[in-house]
């Protein structure tokens, strides 16, 4: 399937995780694509990567919660390609802690990263989104969808962006523009490595948010916002799919 030939593509979060098996994903579907993380390094390698396999491609150091820094990332972009078909914003960050205990500086983090993170790149994007009627996929989690235990920051965060999704679709759909979300469950990446738990919790209150299946890898979630955002998703519009193996239905 090549359903991205002469599609431009920037991918958030692209140095790790399920922002990388994105970035493959389309790179083996043809697609022209910038990656853009915080870790210089690790997005480097990445485009490599999607170089390897084919695309063309560019690494980007961008801190999608700087309004600055998204919209040179956008114009580089444009500079480098022409134009942008799909936006795909998948950077993000958590941080689990009681939240009694849980620091402002934690919540405005996580809301900075992942709500105003998402904001920020559509914003930038979405001009050139609108002249090639392209579609941005956002990352949201079900957290957004049921209660996780000292995820507060997170799950807002994650509610948000559907929120931010919903509105966007609606009043971009009739100029051609689409916006959908994912919310994967538990996905093996370096974010669930890192994660860490409070002491003294009830574990049992995860029971429920635990998928029906074992862990999947992130291009169980890659495939998913490559249909979202290719020609195969056109009449999908303000949807959010969850990538959980059944747990919440
Ligand atoms: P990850 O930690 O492997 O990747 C996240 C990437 O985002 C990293 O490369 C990181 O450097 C980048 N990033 C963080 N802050 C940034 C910033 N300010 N600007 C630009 N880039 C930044 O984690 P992942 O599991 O691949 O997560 C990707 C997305 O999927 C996140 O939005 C996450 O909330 C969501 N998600 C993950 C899971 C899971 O189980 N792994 C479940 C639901 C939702």
């Amino acid at each position: 399937m090549r359903r991205f030939e002469d599609k431009v593509v920037l991918v958030t979060g692209a140095a790790s995780g399920i922002g990388r098996a994105t970035v493959e994903r389309l790179a083996q579907e043809g697609a022209k694509l910038l990656c853009v993380d915080i870790q210089a390094e690790a997005v480097e390698a990445t485009a490599k990567r999607a170089i390897e396999l084919g695309a063309e491609a560019e690494a980007r150091v961008c801190d999608v919660s700087d309004p600055k820094q998204c919209t040179a990332t956008v114009k580089a972009c444009i500079d480098r390609f022409g134009k942008l078909d799909a936006l795909c914003n998948i950077a993000g960050i958590i941080r689990l802690s009681h939240t009694h205990e849980l620091s402002l500086e934690d919540w405005n983090r996580v809301l900075s990263v992942n709500l105003t993170g998402t904001f920020l790149m559509s914003q930038a994007a979405l001009p050139h989104l609108l002249a090639s009627g392209g579609s941005i996929v956002n990352t949201a989690s079900t957290a957004a969808l049921a209660g996780v235990p000292w995820g507060a920051a997170y799950g807002a965060s994650k509610g948000g962006v559907l929120a931010l999704t919903r509105s966007m679709a609606v009043e971009y759909g009739k100029q051609g523009l689409r916006v959908n979300a994912v919310s994967p469950g538990s996905i093996l990446t370096p974010m669930g490595s890192r994660s860490i738990l409070p002491d003294d919790i009830d574990t049992t209150l995860l029971a429920r948010l635990m998928a029906l299946d074992k862990p999947r890898g992130p291009e169980v979630v890659a495939g998913v916002v490559a249909l979202l955002a290719s020609e195969d998703g056109a009449h999908i519009n303000g949807e959010q799919i969850r990538i959980d193996g059944g747990t919440l239905a």
